[in-house]
């Protein structure tokens, strides 16, 4: 089912908008200088913003502002629309679904776009077992009630989690979050019982095998927590906040092996990384590793509010009726989104499609590296690539760098956004239905402003 054809009277995104790089005023223009002001003096001002621009429309690759720039979106709103913004088949069943009902409260009268999201998670996550799968509405919503449901199926309260870590912003989540700036600084007290052990980080962990770097891991949680007492391990395959961080290979393998012989349930943070995002449906099949747990969010509904915990059917049972829920959770129109996101990825070779970015992305940024020895390193996989700036004597991060290069090309048109423990890592998550031409132009645009 596709609908491109079908025209959306108004409606300016989606597939109608011309995938350009266009600058007609400086970046923020008037129009945008306008909405800027407002926000200032009506948004609170811890909600801060990274592209200086009043969003008009959107659609595939390219944001379009108020002044009618149009910028080659290598964000894709953190990894959400890798289906590309305002994808038609997702504006499609979202108009359907809103013509038939908006909200009933799942928990209150189901209905089928919920239990049809649930089948078609329990279908592609890792794993052949038999699997259940409750729905939420954010990725710090989604990991709360991983920890609430691994909590209650052991019967143990304590949780590990890692270095570089990044699962959220609400109370217990800031607790599994690492980084002070900006995520948690004044906002304690935090939720307890919660251990940081450490990752394994190639680039910076002078090359430790992934089985020792989980040995040291390991090691840590019998001395510092003790298996008895430990209800959950829960980790980003692949860091995002944290640096796009790739372990070791066999790190990821050796923390669940140790999981499953201690009754520990193993948690795969997959809200960045999941969705045909690094190449596959889910970063954990890369590791070979089947997460008891696996939560969902961002890539999942083409842009609409949504998460999801899958896991072990024993597991995701264990708790009693009414113990999991919330109003919104599994909206009829965020169901719905999902569904056609889901069909995206599989019938328009999204995954296949990562990888072809990926090769695009390495060969791009690999010519950087050549002629720049500020690239310290570029990693990553799929459409989830970032390069890590350092200074090239010393290999000390670069933030300062990395914030002008980000600036500089927010202005010339290419949205990127920087992420990492030190703040010196610039990542690429583009749509996974942007073309190799828009993604080589925007490539080159960071290139110049390296070289600048
Ligand atoms: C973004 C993110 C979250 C939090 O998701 P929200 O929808 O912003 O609450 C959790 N874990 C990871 C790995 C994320 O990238």
């Amino acid at each position: 089912m596709t609908l491109i054809d079908e025209p959306r009277a108004v409606h300016a995104g989606g597939p109608t908008l011309p995938q350009e790089r266009r600058l007609v005023t400086a970046i923020p223009g008037p129009e945008s200088e306008r909405l800027l002001a407002r926000k200032a003096s009506a948004v609170a001002a811890g909600v801060g913003h990274t592209v200086p621009v009043a969003v008009v429309a959107a659609g595939g690759g390219v944001v379009v502002d108020a002044d009618g720039n149009s910028l080659i979106d290598l964000g894709s709103g953190i990894a959400v629309t890798g289906v590309g913004n305002s994808n038609p088949r997702v504006t499609a069943a979202v108009a359907a679904q809103l013509d038939a009902f908006t909200h009933t409260c799942f928990t209150i009268a189901p209905y089928e776009g919920y239990v049809a999201v649930a089948e078609a998670l329990n279908r592609l996550t890792p794993g052949d077992h038999e699997k259940r799968s409750a729905l939420f509405n954010s990725g710090a919503e989604a990991v709360e009630n991983a920890i609430k449901i691994a909590r209650h199926h052991t019967r143990r309260s304590a949780v590990v989690a890692f270095d570089h870590a990044y699962h959220g912003r609400t109370n217990l989540t800031m607790a599994l979050t690492a980084k002070n700036i900006p995520y948690k600084s004044g906002f304690g007290p935090f939720a307890p019982d919660i251990y940081r052990m450490p990752l394994s980080y190639p680039f910076r962990d002078g090359g430790l095998t992934g089985a020792d770097a989980a040995a040291r891991a390991i090691s840590q949680i019998e001395k510092q927590v003790g298996a008895e007492n430990l209800a959950a391990i829960i980790i980003e395959p692949i860091q995002g906040e944290g640096g796009f961080i790739v372990p070791a290979e066999g790190f990821l393998a050796a923390l669940v092996d140790w999981a499953r012989a201690n009754d520990v349930v193993f948690i795969a943070d997959e809200v960045q990384t999941g969705f045909a995002r690094t190449g596959a449906m889910f970063a954990s099949e890369h590791e070979g590793i089947v997460p008891d747990l696996i939560v969902t969010a961002k890539g999942i509904a083409g842009g609409l509010p949504l998460s999801a915990v899958t896991g072990r059917a024993d597991i995701m049972d264990s708790a009693h009726v009414g113990g999991l829920g919330g109003t919104y959770g599994g909206n009829p129109l965020a169901c719905a989104a999902a569904l056609a996101t889901i069909e995206a990825y599989e019938e328009d070779g999204l995954v296949e499609r990562a990888r072809e970015i990926e090769a695009v992305l390495y060969r791009e940024l690999g010519s950087l590296q050549a002629r720049d020895a500020r690239i310290g390193d570029i990693r990553g996989r799929g459409a989830m690539v970032a390069i890590e700036l350092v200074d090239p004597e010393t290999g000390v991060p670069d933030a300062g760098l990395t914030a002008r290069v980000a600036r500089e090309s927010i202005a010339r048109g290419v949205i990127v956004l920087t992420c990492g423990t030190y703040g010196n890592v610039i990542r690429f998550l583009p749509p996974l239905t942007i073309d190799d031409d828009l993604l080589v132009e925007a490539l080159g645009v960071i290139g110049d402003v390296l070289a600048a």
